[in-house]
């Protein structure tokens, strides 16, 4: 059962983390964190090999921040009552 994390997920803006730069997989949509913020939406993101930038579309196309972590996300029917506030896509 998922739970709410008191801090947004950089990629898909859930708030599913329990802290920031802690190396957590994001439930919802298995973005690693890794602390890279949209502040350095285009920077590679050495531990997820893509840019937020890229996983955010991912996010915003699929479901989830890659291709291969399409078969590990939350399904959005499972996610209802989560907390979710979208930030801007682009700066
Ligand atoms: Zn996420």
């Amino acid at each position: 059962m998922l739970r709410e994390g008191r801090f947004q997920c950089p990629c898909c803006d859930y708030y599913a983390l329990d802290g920031r730069g802690r190396h957590q997989v994001c439930p919802i949509c298995c973005w690693e964190d890794d602390g890279q913020d949209l502040d350095r939406l285009d920077d590679v993101s050495p531990t997820n090999h893509i840019t937020l930038r890229e996983a955010r579309d991912n996010f915003a196309s699929f479901g989830a921040a890659d291709q291969a972590a399409l078969s590990l996300v939350t399904p959005e029917s499972e996610r209802k009552g989560l907390r979710r506030e979208l930030r801007a896509r682009r700066h």
